[in-house]
């Protein structure tokens, strides 16, 4: 059983984090019970949370700033490497702003419109900048918020040194393969190679099974289910979309903004952004944004029932029908072409038969209705996608009706606590995965030390 003594990890590999090399005793800790004089008799309530990365971190963080003692487990060497390559390295932290309704959730949304309330985004900066001391920036263009110093590691370093300095303990290299209630409400925390742990409270924040090189591989969505929790149906989501063969393959690299909606005959999603062709397929943000609904339909067998269809500029069949009226000598092609790269124009006005070359004072109504169409509600060709190795996040999850929202304990047993990817919910590309874990986190650590959201 894992002691109370001063020495954390005692295997050869688990070691204590490099963000507080100080091994503290549990006589030593400074963690402390609010309104408790130092000294006194009260033992603090021992919280475990599994999974160091952005909702366990934030868990730990205000688990001890409540008081608990504090142990945050991480099977990889350093934890947060979500973090470390997220927003291609510059971590986009937050959305400037947010849209709630663009969660997507198989769980109750008042139940997710609860979490997300209760650690508002503008508290959330607040933290950011006051408590962590990272300066955040608008990128206008997108209404993502970055660090200033656009370096990902500032977040994810400042994170697990907070949580040190709150005097909470992190112990890296450590894999936990079971969680399991002991009786009088406690619970053993067992590990790969290393003394099991015994604790009052235990909370899960090991993430989804996407991009497993980061440490997220699953096991503890297994464990949940082991313990009894309803898991809905898990996918990649934010994921690349490829065709094969791929039928825009010369225009890889192209890319611009695009509204796409895709849909089947259960789901639909609409994003409006950038759009870039690779040479499997399709990527940027809209094409992440809607890619779940076609995953979902391939994972369930019904490929052929789901559709993408593209908006190729901003303009609707109005302006296009005013765009392609023309007297002189102007040709299709160059009506085109003032409204997106020459490349996708051309190969746009291919698809819909009309000559390029064919001056806008001759097109003819059915050749114009023709690109048209294919302009504003042109047909995009999948096949399939890049899965978990490329998802920026996973979809489906623990049930949110299995946790109580003010704290976060799991209904099915007390003194467990759940938070970040691993419950059903994600967001778009833009800040809001990370807002999620940020606010199911801090619930959880809060909820964990005994105090409500
Ligand atoms: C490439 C990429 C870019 C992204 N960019 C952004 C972005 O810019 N903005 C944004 O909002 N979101 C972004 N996301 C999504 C965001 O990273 C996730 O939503 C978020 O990290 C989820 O946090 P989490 O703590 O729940 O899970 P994770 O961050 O996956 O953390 C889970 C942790 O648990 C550990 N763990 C798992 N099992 C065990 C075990 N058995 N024992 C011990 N430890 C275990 C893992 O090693 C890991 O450290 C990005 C994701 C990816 C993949």
């Amino acid at each position: 059983m894992f002691s109370r003594g001063p020495c954390l990890g005692d295997k050869a590999g688990a070691r204590e984090s490099d963000y507080d090399p100080i091994v503290r005793s549990n006589e030593t800790s400074p963690t402390h019970v609010p309104g408790e004089e130092p000294g006194s008799s009260h033992t603090p309530r021992r919280v475990v949370i599994v999974g160091a990365g952005a909702a366990g971190t934030m868990a730990a963080i205000f688990a001890a700033t409540a008081g608990a003692e504090t142990i945050l487990l991480e099977r990889t060497a350093d934890g947060g490497r979500k973090i470390l390559i997220s927003g291609g390295g510059r971590c986009n932290v937050l959305p400037a702003e947010l849209d709630e309704t663009r969660f997507v959730t198989e769980s109750s949304r008042n139940t997710l419109h609860k979490l997300v309330r209760a650690w508002p985004l503008a508290e959330q900066r607040a933290f950011f900048e006051n408590e962590l001391g990272i300066a955040l920036v608008e990128e206008q263009e997108t209404r993502k918020l970055f660090p200033v110093s656009n370096r990902a590691r500032d977040v994810r370093d400042g994170l697990m040194a907070l949580a040190a300095q709150r005097g909470a303990r992190l112990v890296m290299n450590t894999r936990v393969t079971a969680v399991e209630p002991i009786g009088d409400g406690r619970w053993r925390v067992t590990r790969d190679g290393d003394e099991p742990i015994e604790c009052d409270v235990v909370i899960v924040a090991t993430g989804g099974l996407s991009v497993p090189a980061t440490g997220s591989d699953g096991g503890g969505l297994q464990m949940l289910a082991g313990l009894g929790h309803t898991i809905h149906t898990t996918y990649a989501a934010l994921t690349p979309v490829t065709a094969d063969p791929a039928p825009f393959a010369e225009l890889s690299g192209v890319s611009l903004a695009v509204t796409l909606t895709a849909t089947s005959p259960t789901r639909s999603a609409t994003a409006s952004g950038g759009f870039l062709f690779t040479h499997r397929g399709y990527s940027g943000p809209s094409v992440l944004d809607v890619s779940h609904v076609v995953v979902r339909a391939a994972d369930e067998n019904d490929r052929s029932t789901a559709r993408i269809i593209v908006r190729w500029s901003a303009l609707d069949d109005h302006d296009w029908e005013v765009a392609l009226r023309g007297a002189g000598a102007r040709t299709v092609g160059a009506a085109v072409r003032s409204h997106m790269p020459d490349r996708l124009a051309l190969t746009l006005i291919a698809i819909a038969g009309v000559d390029p070359l064919r001056q806008l004072a001759e097109l003819r109504r059915e050749e114009r209705l023709a690109l048209i169409e294919t302009l504003v509600r042109g047909e995009l060709p999948w096949t399939g996608n890049e899965g978990y190795k490329k998802a920026e996040v996973t979809g489906g999850g623990v049930s949110l009706a299995q946790i109580n929202p003010r704290t976060m304990e799991s209904k099915r047993h007390p003194g467990l606590f759940l938070c970040g990817e691993v419950l059903d919910a994600f967001g778009p590309i833009g800040g809001y995965n990370f807002l999620w874990a940020w606010a199911t986190g801090r619930a959880a650590g809060r909820g964990a030390a005994g105090e409500r959201s």
